[in-house]
């Protein structure tokens, strides 16, 4: 989108290159939108197929939506517990729970799955699960009496600790059974895109939708996902108050996964600061600091000023990092400041307020130039996949010692697939290194049994 005149660039960017459609009222929904203005990279774009196919998507939605003629009918019919046919309509039911960041890349998983598989995608929601389960559509030995028969439903297991037969659901065959199915209900907890793309009759459709194919999770979620007006007004009132006016915006994610004692999941872990203070200077994301105030006093000064946004539990890792680059000077002159907008202590994933906290600070991190993430964190996956900017991740460290090298680079802007399965479904093989078979799914920098695209 180089060439355009400046009033067509801002209705491109409005839209997201095509992503979205107009239509919407603009007040009810901000980020909508705003998005692209603070997230200016136009270097990834949308194939002209991707949202030809969205389109096409919506309008499935429209017409098999609950709500819907076809959806009523659809719902008796699962009710009815009798074997039934696939239809134009049939449904993917998601089970979101987790993270916030999990849930995320869970959703951009089912969309993708249900928009394969020409499916409607239904979100667990008030008027979906609710009403099933009232129905009671699900539970009780509705399946049961049906073994033999084609289901009308099957009920796909598909978190990170799910067993061998549940992972024959990446497997050709067992995708071409559950094609004859109207429904699907699934619980994941995880990003299984990469294993979609090993599954040979996905392979032609994906690469028409994603030209570029480590962008799957950043057009997807920028499509998929509009945080409400409250999120979305504390996100740019941030934004404005503290990272607009600098020259370079460093984004830290910090997520640990260590432990010391019951109570103290969040350290403090001496180890840890020194392991992001290290991977930002030896990558010179940050400046270094110099030896002291006087020596500072007579380099000539660079003018310029660095937003570093934290995101943590914990409050401590910024406020030694502020207390670094306060009381001494750097060695560039730069001027160093440090934000972090909350930090809630421990996960209450069921508590709206901090979920909503969650959100806004993963939309941050998506507005900063350069990303450091916490490697194994979804949280920071769904942070670089907004942003589209490749992350410098921070490696895990065990027993309390950093390890070194202290980060590297990430191969591509996608999440990782924790847990991904390692079965060859074709030689009917387990174990087998799935991070060979095609050159763009690998397995991940953080999570070594885990794969992603690159
Ligand atoms: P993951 O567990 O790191 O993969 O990420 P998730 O987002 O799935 O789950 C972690 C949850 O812990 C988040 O959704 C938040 O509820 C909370 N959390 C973790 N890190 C942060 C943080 O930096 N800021 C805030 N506000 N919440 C966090």
């Amino acid at each position: 989108a180089d060439d355009l005149s400046p009033s067509a660039q801002i209705e491109y960017d409005k839209l997201l290159g095509g992503l979205l459609i107009e239509g919407f009222d603009e007040r009810s929904c901000r980020s909508r939108y705003q998005f692209a203005r603070y997230h200016r990279n136009a270097a990834r774009v949308p194939s002209a197929y991707l949202i030809e196919r969205l389109r096409r998507q919506e309008a499935l939605q429209k017409k098999c939506g609950p709500g819907t003629k076809s959806y009523n009918k659809a719902l008796k019919q699962l009710s009815s517990g009798q074997s039934i046919n696939t239809t134009d309509c049939n449904y993917l039911f998601l089970i979101i729970h987790a993270g916030l960041g999990n849930r995320m890349l869970e959703i951009t998983s089912a969309f993708l799955y249900a928009l394969l598989t020409d499916r409607i995608l239904l979100v667990d929601s008030p008027e979906s699960y609710g009403n099933m389960l009232r129905e009671k559509v699900i539970g009780g030995n509705t399946y049961r009496s049906l073994v033999g028969a084609r289901p009308p439903f099957v009920y796909l297991y598909l978190d990170g600790n799910y067993g061998f037969h549940d992972k024959l659901f990446y497997c050709e065959d067992d995708q071409q059974f559950l094609k004859g199915v109207p429904w699907l209900i699934m619980r994941t907890d995880m990003y299984f895109v990469p294993s979609l793309f090993l599954i040979p009759s996905y392979q032609d459709e994906l690469s028409r939708l994603f030209p570029e194919k480590d962008t799957v999770f950043h057009h997807l979620a920028r499509y998929l996902f509009h945080p409400t007006n409250d999120i979305w007004y504390s996100v740019t009132a941030y934004y404005k108050a503290y990272l607009a006016k600098a020259d370079k915006r460093v984004g830290v994610q910090i997520r640990i996964y260590e432990t010391k004692g019951i109570l103290q999941r969040n350290g403090p872990f001496p180890h840890i600061l020194e392991q992001i203070l290290s991977c930002a200077q030896n990558e010179k994301l940050l400046p270094e600091i110099g030896a002291t105030a006087e020596a500072a006093a007579v380099t000539a000064g660079k003018n310029q000023t660095i937003a570093v946004l934290t995101t943590s539990l914990s409050s401590w890792y910024s406020d030694q990092i502020r207390k670094r680059y306060s009381e001494h000077q750097t060695v560039d002159g730069t001027t160093v400041k440090v934000y972090q907008p909350s930090h809630e202590e421990y996960q209450k994933s069921k508590n709206k307020k901090h979920n909503m906290k969650a959100l806004a600070e993963i939309y941050l991190l998506s507005m900063t130039d350069v990303l450091i993430t916490s490697g194994f964190s979804t949280f920071g996956y769904a942070a670089q996949g907004l942003a589209g900017k490749t992350p410098w991740i921070l490696f895990r460290s065990t027993n309390h010692v950093a390890p070194d090298p202290a980060c590297g680079r990430g191969m591509s802007i996608e999440p990782c697939f924790h847990n991904a399965p390692f079965y060859d479904c074709k030689a009917k093989r387990d174990n087998v290194d799935l991070g060979k078979v095609v050159p763009y799914v690998r397995r991940c920098e953080d999570v070594s049994w885990g794969l992603k695209i690159v």
